[in-house]
């Protein structure tokens, strides 16, 4: 890699999502990554407005395929990790605390949490309980990572998992799985402009070894049968209607069930990469250990169910670390943190420049009122470019708004709009009758980006910023 080469938490840095811990300046930046410690991303002001609107989303899209949202605590007593065994098996990548002589664990896992939350359903409301039950969270798990393997948003010790357990009918699993994988392209595309192609993913289909069944992978030979020829299945299918590349390793599923991961594979500045996306895991351990599969035979009969884990995006933080250094810190216009940026260049003629700035100003607060993220810059002619540079390695908004002596004359604005496809701005003018017309012209290109969201998750939240001191 070239000195030139930007990591994720550059660009992270540079758009104001995460405060940098190692930054040598300011000053005050270091001292900030100093007291919060190594391994859990501090989510700045950019980063709030990014990660507020993406849990939007997540919940509209989710809400929207029949999950149902749920919320649960960081901090749970270790009697439920010891009936979900994660005290046996996984206590060395836990948290464990304290307190008045009680034992407490920050979660690693959501699992046990909505586990639990489908037995309280299926006690009080009985057979009314629909399956597939599907039950969502944007959770923040924290695992104990040696400090060692820390890097940037990559590798860190409190994430946020786009997570969802599903039980289900044996009879429904393939459907269950096959519309999981389709929620992944979809949102790939919708709010990340990634067009899924074989070229850019393929899934790993992990399987057990059938000869330790019963030892090394718990569960009965029955139960991996059917979830593994499920799996095969569906990745099968996958493979042919989306000519999608497929891998198997045997031997390497989880000891508790096989899965399905979703692979992205990158070609950026550093090179080729891969990251492991969104993940499809069928478990035989928890549903036992919660009682799952005998509450389901007392309410609805003789009916084998499965557990299913599963993520779109994996860890947020990781994939947003992938995203910014594969598309070089250009997120999406609806989770940019700087959505528009208006470039008020004055002449040095005072008459002109009242207008200019007039216009500007009035300009920067109808955006504000219909709910957009705006900055207002002062500048002149000779130093407009470097501002432009400036605002371009710094908080590349989407669209970059001139308001200069020609825009006055024409009642004009130019728009430097970024094409996410030829990763280009490209130029546009709109006139205009008052500055009324010209928020409502800016607002309908920024709705043109909203409305392939809100096709998958409803209408997107808009939360106004007046971001002026960040360019
Ligand atoms: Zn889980």
């Amino acid at each position: 890699m070239g000195a030139s080469v930007k990591s994720h938490m550059d660009y992270a840095h540079e758009l104001d999502l995460v405060v940098r811990p190692e930054s040598s300046v300011p000053f005050l930046e270091r001292e900030l990554g100093y007291y919060v410690g190594s391994g859990f991303p501090l989510f700045s002001i950019g980063g709030g407005y990014f990660r507020h609107v993406l849990q939007q989303v997540l919940v509209g899209f989710h809400a929207r395929r029949g999950y149902l949202i749920v919320e649960t605590p960081i901090l749970a007593s270790s009697d439920l990790f010891k009936l979900s065994g994660h005290m046996d098996f996984y206590r060395k990548n836990m948290f464990v605390l304290d307190i008045e002589g009680k034992e407490y664990v920050v979660k690693p896992m959501n699992c046990p949490f909505h586990l639990l939350i489908f037995m309280s359903h299926l006690a009080r409301y009985r057979g009314k309980v629909k399956l597939p039950f599907k039950v969502f969270e944007a959770g923040r798990v924290h695992r104990y990572e040696p400090s060692g393997s820390l890097y940037g948003l990559l590798r860190v010790r409190g994430f946020t998992q786009d997570d969802a357990h599903i039980v289900t009918p044996e009879s429904d699993s393939r459907d269950v799985v096959f519309s999981v994988y389709e929620e992944m392209i979809t949102l790939l595309d919708s709010l990340f402009n990634i067009k899924v192609n074989s070229e850019n993913l393929y899934i790993r289909l992990s399987v057990s070894d059938k000869n330790l069944i019963g030892r090394e992978f718990m569960g009965t030979v029955e139960e991996w049968e059917g979830a593994e020829g499920v799996l095969e299945k569906v990745s099968r299918h996958i493979e042919e209607a989306y000519k999608i590349r497929r891998s198997v390793g045997v031997g390497e599923a989880a000891f508790y069930g096989p899965k399905i991961d979703l692979m992205m594979v990158l070609k950026g500045e550093g090179g080729v990469k891969e990251w492991q996306m969104g993940t499809i895991q069928f478990d035989f351990n928890l549903p036992r250990r919660f009682k799952i599969y005998d509450a389901v035979k007392e309410i609805y009969g003789d009916l084998n169910v499965y557990v299913i884990h599963r993520a779109l995006l994996g860890s947020i933080e990781r994939f947003l670390g992938g995203y910014l250094e594969h598309f070089k810190g250009r997120l999406p216009v609806v989770l940019a943190p700087l959505q528009i940026a208006i470039m008020a260049i004055k002449t040095g003629e005072r008459e002109v420049d009242e207008v200019i700035m007039d216009r500007s100003i009035t300009l920067k607060s109808k955006l504000l009122e219909k709910g957009f993220r705006v900055a207002l810059k002062e500048t002149t002619k000779t130093s407009l470019s470097g501002d432009v540079r400036n605002i371009e390695y710094t908080m590349k908004p989407p669209i970059i708004a001139y308001m200069g002596a020609r825009e006055v004359q024409r009642n004009s604005l130019t728009l430097a709009i970024f094409n996410y496809e030829s990763f280009k701005r490209e130029t546009e003018t709109i006139n205009y009758e008052s500055m009324h017309n010209a928020a409502d012209a800016l607002e309908s290109i920024v709705a043109a980006w909203e409305e392939k969201v809100a096709k998958i998750a409803g209408p997107v939240l808009r939360i106004p910023a007046d971001l002026s001191h960040t360019i």
